[in-house]
């Protein structure tokens, strides 16, 4: 019987639990805690413009950052920016309105600002901030227009700081191996592909609803991931392109002339084509690849989380799964590495160029239904 005065030997041997014993020591031995390396030096990024985005998505991902972290806020509304600022660390040296935005020069915190206001005040803003000696990643679509967008390159350029445009899906895990599927030929080549993007939008009286600052309608907001998708998972530029909108007559929401509804389809130099629909009248969330052996998609696939990719094959359905990773913290990761190790942004401006470029040639095939050539 064990009393307290028996060694820690002789209780197991009494107990038969010896051999146990030797191996869990092993064990313990084995799995001494590593002490971690010197913590990675996290850029500062200054977000600008606190709506929907910066608050439910882009400041609580820091969280999972590697490399960045927030040291700015800008906003037209002081009281909000400091209890976010109190939420999220930030001294009060940090909070910005869009007046004393230029002192951001001054401020050796930050390393990146993050543009998040309505799209047609990202060019403004953008080179503002590679004025200010700032290197910038820009919400999607870069700018209403590809003469904005050639002016926010040149002013990166000119300040030889970076220029990425906010395109979380590329850096998201499930999209990044459509990518790969597609490219690599898993399932032979790509033939078709389908890309649809929607939602149904509600506040008539908001700036997406509003020509001047949305630049367009549900193809300069949603219909973007879908032209983007078509390209990426081609692996391509669209050669020809034809469009087709419809806007529901009387329905206030769309009462200043932007579209609800863009159907388009891309032909791309090697012959694949593709069907894109965008909407603000109904759901849509999914982008497919028709391969000569499979298709394979995602549904959803623009998504902040949850995504689900499938394989489709003869009669069969195989499901694939991936972890789940923050999207907005592998974005902001990507420029912050890109920073570090001065190397090209995945997306950087030349890509939202691209879409613009595309997107005003959609616009183009929808007003006058003619087929619209472009270079590639
Ligand atoms: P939002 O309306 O929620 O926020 C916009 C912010 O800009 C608000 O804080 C508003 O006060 C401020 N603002 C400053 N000047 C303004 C003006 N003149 N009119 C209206 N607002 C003004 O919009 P959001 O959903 O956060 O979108 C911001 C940007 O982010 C847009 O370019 C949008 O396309 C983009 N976005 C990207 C994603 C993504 O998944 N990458 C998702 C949503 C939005």
């Amino acid at each position: 019987m064990r009393t307290p005065t028996t060694s820690r030997r002789q209780f197991l041997q009494a107990t038969g639990l010896t051999v146990a014993a030797t191996s869990l020591a092993g064990v313990r031995a084995r799995a001494q805690p590593r002490l971690p390396g010197p913590p990675e030096k996290k850029l500062g990024f200054a977000i600008v413009g606190l709506g929907s985005l910066s608050i439910n998505q882009i400041l609580p991902a820091f969280a999972h950052c590697r490399h960045a972290r927030v040291t700015a806020l800008v906003s037209g509304d002081a009281a909000k920016a400091k209890t976010l600022a109190t939420a999220y660390g930030v001294p009060a040296s940090g909070l910005y309105s869009y007046d004393t935005y230029d002192r951001l020069k001054d401020n050796p915190d930050v390393d990146i600002v993050y543009v998040v206001l309505p799209n047609s005040m990202h060019p403004e803003y953008t080179v503002r901030a590679h004025t200010a000696g700032k290197h910038v990643l820009c919400e999607k679509p870069m700018a209403n227009t590809p003469q904005e967008c050639e002016t926010m390159i040149a002013a990166a350029t000119a300040a030889g700081k970076k220029l990425m445009i906010g395109y979380r899906l590329r850096y998201e895990p499930y999209n990044m191996a459509m990518i790969r599927m597609a490219r690599e030929q898993e399932f032979g080549k790509p033939k078709v592909i389908l890309c649809e993007a929607g939602f149904s939008i509600g506040d008539p009286k908001q700036w997406r609803l509003n020509k001047q600052l949305a630049g367009g309608g549900s193809l300069m907001d949603i219909g973007i991931y879908a032209l983007n998708a078509a390209r990426y998972l081609s692996g391509e530029e669209p050669v020809a392109i034809n469009a087709f909108s419809y806007t529901t007559p009387g329905d206030v929401r769309f009462a200043d002339g932007v579209e609800e509804t863009i159907n388009f389809q891309l032909r791309f130099p090697s012959g694949i084509l593709a069907n894109c629909v965008s909407s603000y009248g109904v759901g849509l969330n999914r982008f497919r690849v028709h391969a000569e052996k499979a298709a394979f998609q995602l549904e959803p696939a623009l998504s902040y989380s949850d995504l689900r990719m499938q394989v489709i094959r003869g009669g069969t359905v195989e499901l694939r799964s991936l972890p789940e990773r923050n999207q907005f913290a592998l974005e902001m990761d990507h420029m912050a590495e890109c920073v570090k190790g001065n190397t090209e942004p995945r997306t950087p401006g030349e890509e939202g160029l691209k879409d613009l470029r595309a997107m005003m040639a959609i616009y183009e095939a929808a007003r006058t239904g003619k087929t619209v050539t472009l270079n590639g």
